[in-house]
Protein backbone atom coordinates (compact mmCIF):
# COMPACT_ATOMS: atom_id res chain seq x y z
CA UNK A 1 0.00 0.00 0.00
CA UNK A 2 1.23 3.88 -0.52
CA UNK A 3 0.34 6.53 1.42
CA UNK A 4 -0.17 9.79 0.24
CA UNK A 5 3.35 10.62 -0.17
CA UNK A 6 4.39 7.74 -2.33
CA UNK A 7 5.84 6.09 0.74
CA UNK A 8 5.39 2.14 1.21
CA UNK A 9 3.16 1.40 3.84
CA UNK A 10 3.03 -1.66 6.28
CA UNK A 11 -0.36 -3.30 6.12
CA UNK A 12 -1.34 -4.35 10.04
CA UNK A 13 -1.39 -8.39 9.46
CA UNK A 14 -1.80 -8.96 12.91
CA UNK A 15 -5.46 -8.93 13.14
CA UNK A 16 -6.43 -12.05 11.81
CA UNK A 17 -4.13 -14.20 13.38
CA UNK A 18 -4.81 -12.93 16.97
CA UNK A 19 -8.87 -13.27 16.26
CA UNK A 20 -8.36 -16.61 14.84
CA UNK A 21 -6.65 -17.41 18.14
CA UNK A 22 -9.34 -16.09 20.27
CA UNK A 23 -11.34 -18.58 18.65
CA UNK A 24 -9.70 -21.29 19.12
CA UNK A 25 -10.13 -20.04 22.73
CA UNK A 26 -13.06 -19.52 23.17
CA UNK A 27 -13.67 -22.96 21.40
CA UNK A 28 -11.44 -24.76 23.96
CA UNK A 29 -12.75 -23.05 27.14
CA UNK A 30 -16.61 -23.14 26.12
CA UNK A 31 -17.81 -25.90 28.74
CA UNK A 32 -16.76 -24.39 31.79
CA UNK A 33 -19.07 -22.55 33.58
CA UNK A 34 -16.42 -19.82 34.88
CA UNK A 35 -15.25 -19.48 31.66
CA UNK A 36 -18.22 -17.50 29.88
CA UNK A 37 -16.80 -14.47 29.51
CA UNK A 38 -14.63 -16.76 27.00
CA UNK A 39 -17.32 -17.16 24.64
CA UNK A 40 -17.76 -13.71 23.38
CA UNK A 41 -17.33 -13.46 20.09
CA UNK A 42 -14.37 -11.40 18.99
CA UNK A 43 -15.73 -7.82 18.07
CA UNK A 44 -12.42 -6.19 16.19
CA UNK A 45 -11.50 -2.33 15.66
CA UNK A 46 -11.05 -1.99 11.94
CA UNK A 47 -7.33 -0.64 11.38
CA UNK A 48 -8.43 0.61 8.25
CA UNK A 49 -8.41 4.14 9.28
CA UNK A 50 -5.07 4.14 9.68
CA UNK A 51 -2.02 4.66 7.71
CA UNK A 52 1.43 3.64 8.87
CA UNK A 53 4.30 5.04 7.11
CA UNK A 54 7.37 2.18 7.34
CA UNK A 55 9.60 5.37 8.10
CA UNK A 56 9.35 7.73 10.71
CA UNK A 57 11.66 10.89 10.52
CA UNK A 58 11.92 14.12 13.21
CA UNK A 59 9.49 16.50 12.79
CA UNK A 60 11.68 19.81 13.37
CA UNK A 61 10.53 23.53 12.47
CA UNK A 62 7.52 22.21 11.12
CA UNK A 63 8.51 19.63 8.90
CA UNK A 64 9.37 16.13 9.07
CA UNK A 65 13.47 15.81 8.39
CA UNK A 66 15.74 12.44 8.77
CA UNK A 67 17.79 12.08 11.69
CA UNK A 68 21.72 13.93 11.29
CA UNK A 69 22.33 10.23 13.14
CA UNK A 70 20.87 8.18 9.94
CA UNK A 71 19.70 5.46 12.09
CA UNK A 72 16.64 3.93 13.03
CA UNK A 73 14.95 1.77 15.57
CA UNK A 74 11.76 -0.55 15.23
CA UNK A 75 8.49 0.33 17.04
CA UNK A 76 6.42 -2.86 16.89
CA UNK A 77 3.07 -4.00 18.14
CA UNK A 78 3.66 -5.60 21.24
CA UNK A 79 0.45 -7.96 20.74
CA UNK A 80 2.15 -10.16 18.36
CA UNK A 81 5.86 -8.75 18.58
CA UNK A 82 5.98 -7.37 15.00
CA UNK A 83 7.40 -4.43 13.50
CA UNK A 84 4.74 -1.64 12.58
CA UNK A 85 7.65 0.77 11.46
CA UNK A 86 10.92 2.39 12.03
CA UNK A 87 11.53 5.77 13.58
CA UNK A 88 14.29 7.86 13.44
CA UNK A 89 16.76 8.47 16.60
CA UNK A 90 18.04 11.83 17.33
CA UNK A 91 21.28 12.26 17.87
CA UNK A 92 23.45 15.27 19.97
CA UNK A 93 23.23 17.28 16.66
CA UNK A 94 19.12 16.66 15.60
CA UNK A 95 18.53 17.67 18.94
CA UNK A 96 20.53 20.98 18.86
CA UNK A 97 18.54 21.69 15.92
CA UNK A 98 15.20 20.81 17.62
CA UNK A 99 16.33 22.94 20.22
CA UNK A 100 17.64 25.80 18.15
CA UNK A 101 14.08 25.80 15.78
CA UNK A 102 11.96 25.90 19.15
CA UNK A 103 14.35 29.15 20.30
CA UNK A 104 13.61 30.76 17.08
CA UNK A 105 10.27 29.90 16.91
CA UNK A 106 9.77 31.23 21.08
CA UNK A 107 11.91 34.72 19.67
CA UNK A 108 10.35 35.36 16.59
CA UNK A 109 7.04 34.15 16.21
CA UNK A 110 5.19 32.39 19.73
CA UNK A 111 6.21 35.23 22.21
CA UNK A 112 5.13 37.82 20.03
CA UNK A 113 2.08 36.24 19.74
CA UNK A 114 -1.20 37.69 21.39
CA UNK A 115 -2.36 35.04 24.17
CA UNK A 116 -5.61 35.00 21.94
CA UNK A 117 -4.78 33.77 19.39
CA UNK A 118 -1.93 31.18 20.73
CA UNK A 119 -5.34 29.55 22.15
CA UNK A 120 -7.00 29.80 18.87
CA UNK A 121 -4.43 27.25 17.23
CA UNK A 122 -4.52 25.10 20.88
CA UNK A 123 -8.04 24.71 19.99
CA UNK A 124 -7.25 23.72 16.54
CA UNK A 125 -5.23 21.10 17.90
CA UNK A 126 -8.19 19.61 20.28
CA UNK A 127 -10.76 19.79 17.45
CA UNK A 128 -8.70 17.99 14.90
CA UNK A 129 -8.13 15.49 17.51
CA UNK A 130 -11.60 14.90 18.11
CA UNK A 131 -12.30 14.72 14.22
CA UNK A 132 -8.99 11.73 13.94
CA UNK A 133 -10.40 10.36 17.65
CA UNK A 134 -10.75 6.69 15.86
CA UNK A 135 -7.71 6.98 13.75
CA UNK A 136 -5.84 7.54 17.30
CA UNK A 137 -7.04 4.64 19.22
CA UNK A 138 -6.16 2.38 16.56
CA UNK A 139 -2.82 3.63 16.62
CA UNK A 140 -2.53 3.71 20.30
CA UNK A 141 -3.31 0.45 20.66
CA UNK A 142 -0.93 -1.03 18.06
CA UNK A 143 1.94 0.50 19.20
CA UNK A 144 1.62 0.04 22.23
CA UNK A 145 -1.12 -2.77 22.94
CA UNK A 146 -3.53 -1.22 25.38
CA UNK A 147 -7.29 -2.09 25.11
CA UNK A 148 -9.10 -0.16 22.39
CA UNK A 149 -11.93 0.29 24.76
CA UNK A 150 -9.07 1.98 26.76
CA UNK A 151 -7.75 4.18 23.86
CA UNK A 152 -11.27 5.34 22.79
CA UNK A 153 -12.65 5.58 25.65
CA UNK A 154 -9.77 7.45 27.68
CA UNK A 155 -6.85 8.49 26.30
CA UNK A 156 -7.94 10.18 23.16
CA UNK A 157 -10.91 12.09 24.79
CA UNK A 158 -8.69 12.88 27.23
CA UNK A 159 -6.08 14.45 25.36
CA UNK A 160 -8.65 16.21 23.40
CA UNK A 161 -10.01 17.91 26.65
CA UNK A 162 -6.65 19.19 28.15
CA UNK A 163 -6.16 20.84 24.77
CA UNK A 164 -9.17 22.45 24.73
CA UNK A 165 -9.43 23.19 28.32
CA UNK A 166 -5.70 24.57 28.44
CA UNK A 167 -6.93 26.61 24.89
CA UNK A 168 -9.37 28.40 27.50
CA UNK A 169 -6.38 29.52 29.93
CA UNK A 170 -4.47 31.18 26.93
CA UNK A 171 -5.46 35.04 27.46
CA UNK A 172 -6.77 34.78 31.19
CA UNK A 173 -3.41 34.02 33.00
CA UNK A 174 -3.86 36.91 34.56
CA UNK A 175 -6.85 35.53 36.25
CA UNK A 176 -4.95 32.34 37.56
CA UNK A 177 -2.45 35.01 39.02
CA UNK A 178 -4.70 37.78 40.82
CA UNK A 179 -2.51 41.02 41.41
CA UNK A 180 0.37 39.65 39.82
CA UNK A 181 1.81 38.94 36.62
CA UNK A 182 3.69 36.37 34.65
CA UNK A 183 5.64 35.66 31.99
CA UNK A 184 6.46 32.67 30.00
CA UNK A 185 9.62 30.52 30.03
CA UNK A 186 10.79 29.66 27.12
CA UNK A 187 11.78 26.55 25.40
CA UNK A 188 10.67 23.47 27.27
CA UNK A 189 12.17 20.27 26.77
CA UNK A 190 9.38 17.40 27.58
CA UNK A 191 9.93 13.51 27.96
CA UNK A 192 7.29 11.18 28.22
CA UNK A 193 6.67 7.31 29.19
CA UNK A 194 4.98 4.69 27.12
CA UNK A 195 1.92 4.04 29.24
CA UNK A 196 -0.49 6.63 28.05
CA UNK A 197 1.79 7.91 25.13
CA UNK A 198 -0.78 10.76 23.29
CA UNK A 199 -2.26 11.59 26.78
CA UNK A 200 0.98 12.32 27.90
CA UNK A 201 2.26 14.50 24.95
CA UNK A 202 -1.46 16.40 25.53
CA UNK A 203 -0.18 17.11 29.79
CA UNK A 204 2.85 18.46 28.65
CA UNK A 205 2.22 20.24 25.44
CA UNK A 206 -1.16 21.77 26.20
CA UNK A 207 0.15 24.15 29.33
CA UNK A 208 3.00 24.68 27.98
CA UNK A 209 2.12 26.39 24.83
CA UNK A 210 -0.99 28.30 26.63
CA UNK A 211 1.42 29.70 28.80
CA UNK A 212 3.25 31.11 25.63
CA UNK A 213 6.79 28.32 25.94
CA UNK A 214 8.00 26.46 22.78
CA UNK A 215 8.44 22.86 23.21
CA UNK A 216 10.92 19.98 22.09
CA UNK A 217 8.36 16.72 23.06
CA UNK A 218 10.58 13.01 23.19
CA UNK A 219 8.18 10.40 23.13
CA UNK A 220 8.93 6.95 24.50
CA UNK A 221 10.83 4.76 22.45
CA UNK A 222 8.43 1.65 22.17
CA UNK A 223 4.85 4.16 21.85
CA UNK A 224 6.26 6.60 18.96
CA UNK A 225 3.36 6.84 17.03
CA UNK A 226 0.98 8.43 17.83
CA UNK A 227 3.13 11.44 18.94
CA UNK A 228 4.06 11.46 14.91
CA UNK A 229 1.04 11.52 14.23
CA UNK A 230 0.36 14.62 16.00
CA UNK A 231 3.22 16.05 14.55
CA UNK A 232 0.48 16.29 11.13
CA UNK A 233 -2.34 17.29 13.49
CA UNK A 234 0.24 20.42 14.16
CA UNK A 235 0.68 20.73 10.60
CA UNK A 236 -2.85 20.82 9.81
CA UNK A 237 -3.57 22.75 12.17
CA UNK A 238 -0.88 25.45 10.83
CA UNK A 239 0.74 25.93 14.02
CA UNK A 240 4.05 28.16 13.04
CA UNK A 241 6.90 26.03 12.58
CA UNK A 242 9.16 25.12 15.51
CA UNK A 243 6.84 26.40 18.01
CA UNK A 244 6.65 22.26 19.10
CA UNK A 245 9.39 19.68 17.99
CA UNK A 246 9.11 16.08 17.65
CA UNK A 247 12.20 14.06 18.37
CA UNK A 248 12.12 10.29 18.51
CA UNK A 249 14.72 7.96 20.11
CA UNK A 250 16.06 6.44 23.17
CA UNK A 251 17.10 6.75 26.51
CA UNK A 252 20.14 8.32 24.77
CA UNK A 253 18.27 11.14 23.05
CA UNK A 254 16.21 11.83 26.29
CA UNK A 255 19.42 12.12 28.05
CA UNK A 256 21.03 15.07 25.14
CA UNK A 257 17.90 16.42 25.60
CA UNK A 258 17.93 17.34 29.63
CA UNK A 259 21.71 18.03 29.27
CA UNK A 260 21.20 20.59 26.30
CA UNK A 261 22.18 24.02 27.80
CA UNK A 262 19.41 25.78 25.86
CA UNK A 263 16.41 24.88 27.76
CA UNK A 264 14.63 26.92 29.72
CA UNK A 265 12.49 24.01 31.95
CA UNK A 266 12.43 20.26 31.74
CA UNK A 267 9.50 18.40 32.33
CA UNK A 268 9.78 14.60 32.84
CA UNK A 269 7.15 11.78 33.65
CA UNK A 270 8.73 8.29 33.66
CA UNK A 271 10.82 6.39 36.47
CA UNK A 272 11.82 7.51 39.77
CA UNK A 273 15.28 5.65 38.91
CA UNK A 274 15.58 8.61 35.50
CA UNK A 275 14.00 11.10 37.31
CA UNK A 276 16.20 11.46 40.03
CA UNK A 277 18.99 11.49 37.42
CA UNK A 278 17.75 14.03 35.65
CA UNK A 279 17.70 16.00 39.04
CA UNK A 280 20.66 15.28 40.23
CA UNK A 281 22.08 16.37 36.77
CA UNK A 282 20.16 19.58 36.55
CA UNK A 283 20.98 20.70 40.41
CA UNK A 284 23.76 22.80 39.63
CA UNK A 285 22.27 24.70 36.52
CA UNK A 286 18.68 25.90 38.31
CA UNK A 287 17.04 24.58 35.38
CA UNK A 288 13.08 24.41 36.08
CA UNK A 289 12.18 21.21 36.36
CA UNK A 290 8.34 18.99 37.05
CA UNK A 291 8.68 15.45 37.70
CA UNK A 292 5.81 12.90 37.62
CA UNK A 293 7.38 9.63 38.68
CA UNK A 294 6.31 6.18 40.16
CA UNK A 295 4.00 4.98 42.50
CA UNK A 296 2.35 2.30 44.63
CA UNK A 297 -1.00 3.79 45.23
CA UNK A 298 -2.92 1.80 48.27
CA UNK A 299 -6.97 1.47 48.05
CA UNK A 300 -8.11 1.21 51.78
CA UNK A 301 -11.36 -0.41 51.96
CA UNK A 302 -13.34 -0.52 55.43
CA UNK A 303 -16.03 -2.53 56.16
CA UNK A 304 -19.00 -0.06 56.09
CA UNK A 305 -17.76 -0.07 52.28
CA UNK A 306 -20.29 -0.43 49.13
CA UNK A 307 -18.72 -3.89 48.44
CA UNK A 308 -18.94 -4.62 45.07
CA UNK A 309 -18.41 -1.29 44.04
CA UNK A 310 -15.23 -1.19 45.51
CA UNK A 311 -14.26 -4.21 44.17
CA UNK A 312 -15.18 -2.87 40.91
CA UNK A 313 -13.17 0.03 41.56
CA UNK A 314 -10.02 -2.30 42.80
CA UNK A 315 -10.30 -4.35 39.65
CA UNK A 316 -10.49 -1.21 37.33
CA UNK A 317 -7.36 0.65 39.62
CA UNK A 318 -4.94 -2.21 38.81
CA UNK A 319 -6.16 -4.15 36.06
CA UNK A 320 -6.97 -2.37 33.40
CA UNK A 321 -3.97 -1.06 30.74
CA UNK A 322 -2.30 -4.22 32.30
CA UNK A 323 -1.45 -1.92 35.19
CA UNK A 324 0.69 0.42 32.98
CA UNK A 325 -0.54 3.31 35.19
CA UNK A 326 1.52 5.38 37.41
CA UNK A 327 -1.29 5.61 39.86
CA UNK A 328 -2.37 2.07 39.70
CA UNK A 329 -3.63 0.99 42.92
CA UNK A 330 -1.14 -1.75 43.32
CA UNK A 331 -1.71 -2.01 46.85
CA UNK A 332 -4.91 -3.36 48.48
CA UNK A 333 -5.46 -2.56 52.40
CA UNK A 334 -8.48 -4.50 53.32
CA UNK A 335 -10.67 -4.46 56.78
CA UNK A 336 -9.66 -7.49 58.66
CA UNK A 337 -13.23 -8.55 58.90
CA UNK A 338 -14.66 -8.28 55.50
CA UNK A 339 -11.17 -9.59 54.23
CA UNK A 340 -12.42 -13.37 53.36
CA UNK A 341 -15.48 -12.64 51.66
CA UNK A 342 -13.96 -8.96 49.35
CA UNK A 343 -11.13 -11.48 48.24
CA UNK A 344 -13.57 -14.27 47.10
CA UNK A 345 -15.13 -11.48 45.17
CA UNK A 346 -12.65 -10.39 43.57
CA UNK A 347 -12.03 -14.01 42.47
CA UNK A 348 -15.10 -14.14 41.02
CA UNK A 349 -15.07 -10.98 39.21
CA UNK A 350 -11.63 -11.44 38.00
CA UNK A 351 -13.45 -14.63 36.07
CA UNK A 352 -14.66 -12.01 33.52
CA UNK A 353 -12.05 -10.51 32.71
CA UNK A 354 -10.90 -11.13 29.41
CA UNK A 355 -7.33 -11.02 28.23
CA UNK A 356 -6.27 -10.80 24.61
CA UNK A 357 -5.96 -9.11 21.55
CA UNK A 358 -6.21 -5.46 22.22
CA UNK A 359 -8.03 -4.52 19.46
CA UNK A 360 -11.01 -6.38 20.55
CA UNK A 361 -13.52 -4.10 21.61
CA UNK A 362 -14.58 -6.52 24.59
CA UNK A 363 -10.74 -7.14 25.90
CA UNK A 364 -10.39 -5.84 29.16
CA UNK A 365 -6.60 -6.55 29.34
CA UNK A 366 -4.73 -6.44 26.46
CA UNK A 367 -0.53 -6.40 25.92
CA UNK A 368 2.20 -6.13 28.39
CA UNK A 369 3.86 -3.12 26.41
CA UNK A 370 7.75 -4.24 25.32
CA UNK A 371 9.82 -7.67 26.24
CA UNK A 372 11.29 -5.89 28.85
CA UNK A 373 8.66 -4.84 30.74
CA UNK A 374 6.88 -8.40 30.33
CA UNK A 375 10.74 -10.43 31.69
CA UNK A 376 10.59 -7.29 34.50
CA UNK A 377 6.83 -8.08 35.75
CA UNK A 378 7.45 -12.34 35.44
CA UNK A 379 11.16 -11.45 37.35
CA UNK A 380 8.58 -9.55 40.10
CA UNK A 381 6.12 -12.30 40.45
CA UNK A 382 8.94 -14.73 40.57
CA UNK A 383 10.56 -13.09 43.93
CA UNK A 384 6.70 -12.16 45.38
CA UNK A 385 6.33 -16.24 45.10
CA UNK A 386 9.03 -16.71 47.08
CA UNK A 387 8.60 -14.34 50.01
CA UNK A 388 5.82 -15.07 52.58
CA UNK A 389 1.69 -15.60 51.33
CA UNK A 390 -0.38 -16.61 48.63
CA UNK A 391 -0.60 -16.21 45.07
CA UNK A 392 -3.44 -15.83 42.73
CA UNK A 393 -3.75 -15.93 39.00
CA UNK A 394 -6.50 -16.17 36.90
CA UNK A 395 -6.76 -19.05 34.86
CA UNK A 396 -7.42 -17.92 31.21
CA UNK A 397 -5.58 -18.84 27.11
CA UNK A 398 -3.15 -16.37 26.66
CA UNK A 399 -2.49 -15.66 22.90
CA UNK A 400 0.40 -17.85 21.46
CA UNK A 401 2.21 -14.18 19.99
CA UNK A 402 2.67 -11.09 21.87
CA UNK A 403 2.98 -10.00 25.65
CA UNK A 404 0.68 -10.95 27.75
CA UNK A 405 0.55 -11.77 31.38
CA UNK A 406 -2.82 -12.74 33.40
CA UNK A 407 -4.19 -11.18 35.97
CA UNK A 408 -3.25 -11.75 39.72
CA UNK A 409 -2.75 -10.82 43.21
CA UNK A 410 -0.63 -11.90 46.45
CA UNK A 411 -2.37 -12.16 49.88
CA UNK A 412 -1.08 -12.15 53.39
CA UNK A 413 1.67 -9.58 52.55
CA UNK A 414 2.81 -7.33 55.15
CA UNK A 415 4.41 -3.64 54.40
CA UNK A 416 8.12 -6.06 54.19
CA UNK A 417 7.16 -7.97 51.17
CA UNK A 418 8.59 -7.13 47.88
CA UNK A 419 5.77 -6.37 45.67
CA UNK A 420 4.16 -4.00 48.75
CA UNK A 421 7.13 -1.59 47.90
CA UNK A 422 8.45 -2.53 44.57
CA UNK A 423 6.58 -0.40 41.88
CA UNK A 424 5.30 -3.76 39.40
CA UNK A 425 4.01 -1.54 36.69
CA UNK A 426 1.85 -4.78 35.78
CA UNK A 427 -1.13 -6.72 36.50
CA UNK A 428 -0.44 -7.16 39.83
CA UNK A 429 -1.90 -6.69 43.14
CA UNK A 430 -0.66 -6.59 46.85
CA UNK A 431 -2.81 -7.49 49.53
CA UNK A 432 -2.63 -6.54 53.41
CA UNK A 433 -5.53 -6.65 55.78
CA UNK A 434 -5.97 -3.92 59.09
CA UNK A 435 -8.05 -3.53 61.88
CA UNK A 436 -7.93 0.50 62.69
CA UNK A 437 -8.01 3.68 60.56
CA UNK A 438 -4.88 4.58 62.24
CA UNK A 439 -3.28 1.56 61.05
CA UNK A 440 -4.33 1.64 57.49
CA UNK A 441 -3.07 5.10 57.71
CA UNK A 442 0.36 4.01 58.76
CA UNK A 443 0.50 1.10 56.16
CA UNK A 444 -0.94 2.98 53.33
CA UNK A 445 1.85 5.75 53.76
CA UNK A 446 5.31 2.97 54.28
CA UNK A 447 6.48 3.54 50.61
CA UNK A 448 8.61 5.65 49.12
CA UNK A 449 6.37 6.83 46.84
CA UNK A 450 3.22 9.28 46.93
CA UNK A 451 1.02 9.57 44.17
CA UNK A 452 -2.46 8.48 44.60
CA UNK A 453 -5.01 6.67 47.03
CA UNK A 454 -8.26 5.31 46.95
CA UNK A 455 -10.59 5.40 50.23
CA UNK A 456 -13.89 3.08 50.06
CA UNK A 457 -16.09 3.54 52.51
CA UNK A 458 -19.61 4.83 53.24
CA UNK A 459 -18.38 7.52 56.30
CA UNK A 460 -17.89 10.91 54.89
CA UNK A 461 -16.13 11.77 57.83
CA UNK A 462 -14.14 8.63 58.25
CA UNK A 463 -12.61 9.55 54.27
CA UNK A 464 -12.30 13.11 55.13
CA UNK A 465 -10.30 11.84 58.33
CA UNK A 466 -7.98 9.72 56.61
CA UNK A 467 -7.45 11.72 53.54
CA UNK A 468 -6.23 14.29 55.51
CA UNK A 469 -3.46 11.86 56.88
CA UNK A 470 -2.37 10.15 53.60
CA UNK A 471 1.01 11.05 51.59
CA UNK A 472 -0.66 11.14 48.53
CA UNK A 473 -1.06 13.73 45.57
CA UNK A 474 -4.76 12.51 44.23
CA UNK A 475 -7.31 10.49 46.76
CA UNK A 476 -10.08 9.21 44.84
CA UNK A 477 -12.98 8.28 47.56
CA UNK A 478 -15.37 5.92 46.40
CA UNK A 479 -14.11 5.22 42.85
CA UNK A 480 -10.39 5.33 41.10
CA UNK A 481 -8.64 6.30 38.27
CA UNK A 482 -11.13 9.35 37.38
CA UNK A 483 -9.46 12.29 35.51
CA UNK A 484 -10.56 15.37 34.28
CA UNK A 485 -8.42 18.51 33.10
CA UNK A 486 -9.28 20.79 35.48
CA UNK A 487 -8.08 18.73 38.34
CA UNK A 488 -4.33 18.69 39.05
CA UNK A 489 -2.03 15.60 39.00
CA UNK A 490 1.24 14.79 40.87
CA UNK A 491 2.88 13.27 43.85
CA UNK A 492 4.50 13.36 47.42
CA UNK A 493 8.08 12.25 48.14
CA UNK A 494 9.80 9.72 45.49
CA UNK A 495 6.32 10.43 42.90
CA UNK A 496 7.75 13.62 41.92
CA UNK A 497 7.17 17.28 42.07
CA UNK A 498 4.82 19.73 39.57
CA UNK A 499 1.55 19.24 38.96
CA UNK A 500 -0.31 18.96 35.61
CA UNK A 501 -3.68 19.76 35.10
CA UNK A 502 -6.00 22.33 36.11
CA UNK A 503 -4.95 25.96 37.22
CA UNK A 504 -2.14 24.48 39.39
CA UNK A 505 -0.86 22.71 35.91
CA UNK A 506 0.15 26.74 34.61
CA UNK A 507 2.39 27.12 37.25
CA UNK A 508 5.50 25.12 35.98
CA UNK A 509 4.95 26.59 32.41
CA UNK A 510 5.04 30.75 34.19
CA UNK A 511 7.15 32.82 35.81
CA UNK A 512 5.40 34.64 38.56
CA UNK A 513 6.56 38.34 38.41
CA UNK A 514 6.08 40.07 41.49
P1 LIG B 1 11.62 5.63 31.93
O1 LIG B 1 12.54 4.56 31.55
O2 LIG B 1 12.04 6.57 33.00
O3 LIG B 1 11.34 6.45 30.57
C1 LIG B 1 10.55 7.58 30.50
C2 LIG B 1 11.04 8.45 29.36
O4 LIG B 1 12.35 8.89 29.64
C3 LIG B 1 11.12 7.73 28.03
O5 LIG B 1 10.83 8.65 26.98
C4 LIG B 1 12.57 7.32 28.00
O6 LIG B 1 13.04 7.09 26.71
C5 LIG B 1 13.22 8.52 28.61
N1 LIG B 1 14.53 8.25 29.20
C6 LIG B 1 15.09 7.04 29.55
N2 LIG B 1 16.31 7.25 30.08
C7 LIG B 1 16.53 8.59 30.07
C8 LIG B 1 17.60 9.42 30.52
N3 LIG B 1 18.69 8.92 31.07
N4 LIG B 1 17.49 10.76 30.37
C9 LIG B 1 16.38 11.30 29.84
N5 LIG B 1 15.33 10.56 29.38
C10 LIG B 1 15.40 9.23 29.52
O7 LIG B 1 10.22 5.13 32.35
P2 LIG B 1 9.27 4.17 31.55
O8 LIG B 1 9.72 2.78 31.77
O9 LIG B 1 9.16 4.62 30.13
O10 LIG B 1 7.85 4.48 32.23
C11 LIG B 1 7.42 3.81 33.35
C12 LIG B 1 7.56 4.68 34.58
O11 LIG B 1 6.93 5.95 34.40
C13 LIG B 1 6.91 4.09 35.79
O12 LIG B 1 7.79 4.17 36.88
C14 LIG B 1 5.70 4.97 36.04
O13 LIG B 1 5.25 5.02 37.33
C15 LIG B 1 6.14 6.28 35.53
N6 LIG B 1 5.02 7.12 35.11
C16 LIG B 1 4.65 8.14 35.93
C17 LIG B 1 3.58 8.96 35.60
C18 LIG B 1 3.15 10.09 36.49
O14 LIG B 1 2.38 10.94 36.07
N7 LIG B 1 3.61 10.16 37.73
C19 LIG B 1 2.88 8.74 34.41
C20 LIG B 1 3.27 7.68 33.61
C21 LIG B 1 4.36 6.88 33.96
P3 LIG B 1 13.01 5.59 26.10
O15 LIG B 1 11.59 5.16 26.13
O16 LIG B 1 13.50 5.80 24.74
O17 LIG B 1 13.89 4.75 27.00
MG1 LIG C 1 5.40 0.03 19.88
Amino acid sequence: MLTKNGEEQRSVQTTEALASDQRKQSSNKGQCSLDFAQDYAPALESTQMVSINSRYDLFINGKQQAPHSKSYFQSINPATGESLAEVAIADEQDVQLAVQSARNAYDKVWSKLSPAKRGRYIYRIARILQERAKEFAVLETLDGGKPIKEARDVDIPLAAAHFFYYAGWADKLEYAYPGKSVRSLGVCGQIIPWNFPLLMAAWKLAPALACGNTCVLKPAETTPLTALLLSEVLQEAELPPGVVNIITGTGETGSHLVEHKGLDKIAFTGSTEVGKAIARGLAPRGTKLSLELGGKSAHIVFKDAAIDQAVEGVINGIYFNQGHVCCAGSRLLLEESIAEPFIEKLKARMQNLRVGNPLDKNTDIGAINSKAQWERIQSLIKIGKQEPGNFFQLDTKLPEKGYFIAPCFFTDQSSSNSLSQVEVFGPVLSIMTFRTPAEAVVKANNTQYGLAAGIWSEKGSKIKDVASRLNAGVIWANTYNKFDPGAPFGGFKESGYGREGGLQGLHPYLEVVH
